[in-house]
């Protein structure tokens, strides 16, 4: 097979999307797309302050708003209302928690974002891995209420918390999400310093000023840069400063800057951007449609003939006609049918493609392309950045799974498929029990996770060793290392530098983080970075 170019005309209609270059523009007529990965301790408010994005950016109207009020108060749960916009399945209102993750458009002045919505649950943190490996930026939710915060930030370290009982033992969910995010390549976070109408007192700014020193030491420790991370004190409930000077329910405790009053509390200190402000932000990602095309698959079905595929396009390009092979079976097939999802507060169902949705009105020579979808040259195409559902020919089914990548067939154009490979690790800072040589670990990649051992330890160092270590015997908490791991199938990797899904992964141990790793050309000491 020849190595596919793609035609003109469509390379000229991607390249008039000029933001999907990652350029800084942010003239009106063109939003760049990012996936927003949403994390943070359970309770912290991040469906709360989803569904209000959704209301404050128009996405849900006031009236479903106050359907929702009525039918959350009747079941005695009136402060779900808005986290309903965000979990929208039913047995999730039940339980008032995010299982899985949850997609949804939100559109901001500069950006069409995907949200993903990563549940905070300890038991959910294979799901969180699934959607940080797709997220180009984050927002983290903390809860500035007396106690939550400490709860959802404690380190686990010894004061009766029993926090040597497992890897991370007893430590919020705060500190394990911002090491994995960086782990899996998310560069830029968004702190939401969340339920400040509820804090002691109400929007003090003592209390913000702790918490961002806190967090934001934290995040510098994990490797994050301050210019990539913005914090912003905000009440979802309320509504106090995530867009709108003029939106505040009720909500919080009474007196000053509960109850009302919120907006009014915050100016005394605060003129920092509101949430959507800082959301609008961030640095645009790069769509890299001109790589090799790899799409991570999700699900896989079949109904007689018709072989259905689901996923994510990591990077690349695939249309109509194409001929690609999977891995890592290896199996060639043709695209016979391609669709971009869509998130499931668009269009009627996440993956139906329809041309005239009215966010995208159709395009006329006097208003230019405000996304991808306005393009008609892209109909039947999908690039990277888009989920999309494929329909395919001339594959037995029975061979895909989720977690198999469609490439290119032509040998230059696939990524590696491996049994064992080497990688550098970062080990988490509280390892109850070290790491040694045999150790057996899950490795969680993308969408799929891998029994594996580690089955060599090539070097290892903490930060400010001179020289690494070579053949060291144990691995333990905060370390850097070059290790040798030996899974229980062949699974399709990627130095991260060529295809960042395929080349970052995590690594746990009886549902406890571990490491995260980096498949690197170079094994740079300490350095998980690009
Ligand atoms: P998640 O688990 O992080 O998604 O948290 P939820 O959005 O489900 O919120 C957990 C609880 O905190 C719910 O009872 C919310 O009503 C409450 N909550 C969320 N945001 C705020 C806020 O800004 N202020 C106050 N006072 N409560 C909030």
């Amino acid at each position: 097979p020849t190595i596919p170019q793609i035609p003109p005309n469509i390379l000229s209609a991607l390249r008039s999307l000029s933001v999907n270059h990652g350029n800084n523009d942010d003239s009106d007529n063109v939003r760049s797309h990012l996936s927003l990965v949403i994390l943070g301790h359970v309770d912290a408010g991040k469906s709360t302050l989803t569904g209000r994005l959704l209301l404050s950016l128009n996405h849900v109207t006031r009236r479903q708003y106050q359907k929702h009020q009525k039918s959350s108060a009747q079941i005695g749960k009136p402060s779900f209302a808005l986290a309903w916009f965000a979990d929208e399945d039913e047995t999730e209102r039940e339980r008032g928690v995010t299982i899985d993750v949850a997609t949804k458009r939100v559109r901001t002045r500069r950006f069409d974002f995907t949200v993903l919505d990563a549940p905070g649950h300890r038991d959910f943190v294979p799901n969180m891995i699934s959607g940080t490996a797709s997220a180009d930026c984050g927002m983290l939710v903390v809860a500035a209420t007396t106690g939550e915060f400490e709860a959802g930030f404690a380190d686990g370290k010894g004061g009766g918390g029993g926090g040597g009982d497992g890897d991370l033992g007893s430590c919020g969910q705060t500190r394990e999400h911002v090491v994995l995010s960086r782990g899996l390549g998310v560069t830029q976070f968004v702190v939401a310093v969340n339920k400040l109408d509820a804090a002691e007192p109400p929007w003090c700014q003592n209390r913000f000023e702790h918490i961002r020193t806190k967090v934001l030491n934290f995040l510098k420790d994990s490797g994050y840069r301050e210019r990539n991370v913005t914090f912003v004190p905000v009440s979802g409930l309320t509504g106090v400063n995530v867009n709108r000077e003029e939106e505040e329910d009720g909500g919080g405790r009474e007196g000053e800057g509960g109850g009302g009053g919120g907006w009014k509390a915050l100016r005394k200190w605060y003129n920092g951007p509101t949430l959507v402000e800082a959301l609008d932000g961030f640095t645009p990602a790069k769509r890299e449609f001109e790589k090799p095309l790899r799409v991570i698959l999700t699900d896989v079905s079949a109904e007689g003939k018709n072989v259905s595929l689901r996923g994510r396009v990591a990077q690349g390009f695939v249309r109509v006609g194409d001929i690609v092979v999977v891995l890592p079976v290896g199996d060639e097939a043709t695209v016979a049918r391609v669709e971009r999802g869509k998130a499931s507060n668009e269009g009627a169902s996440p993956y139906s493609y329809s041309p005239a949705a009215p966010a995208t009105a159709s395009p006329s020579p006097s208003t230019p392309a405000r996304s991808v979808d306005d393009i008609p040259e892209l109909q039947n195409c999908a690039l990277a950045g888009d989920i999309v559902e494929m329909g395919m020919s001339g594959i037995d089914p029975a061979r895909l799974s989720p977690g198999c990548v469609l490439c290119h067939p032509h040998p230059s154009l696939r990524p590696k498929v491996k049994r064992k490979f080497e990688a550098r690790v970062l080990v988490m800072e509280r390892l109850a029990v070290p790491i040694i040589r045999g150790s057996q670990v899950l490795l969680h990649m993308h969408s799929i996770d891998v029994p594996a051992v580690l089955s060599r330890l090539v070097s290892s160092e903490r930060r400010g060793d001179a020289n690494p270590r070579q053949n060291p015997r144990v691995l333990s908490g905060g370390m850097t290392a070059a290790v040798e791991i030996t899974l229980s199938e062949r699974v399709v990797i990627e130095e991260s530098s060529e295809c960042k899904a395929l080349g970052r992964f995590v690594l746990r141990r009886g549902g406890d983080t571990v490491a995260v790793g980096l498949i690197d050309k170079y094994l740079v000491a300490r350095k998980i970075d690009e």
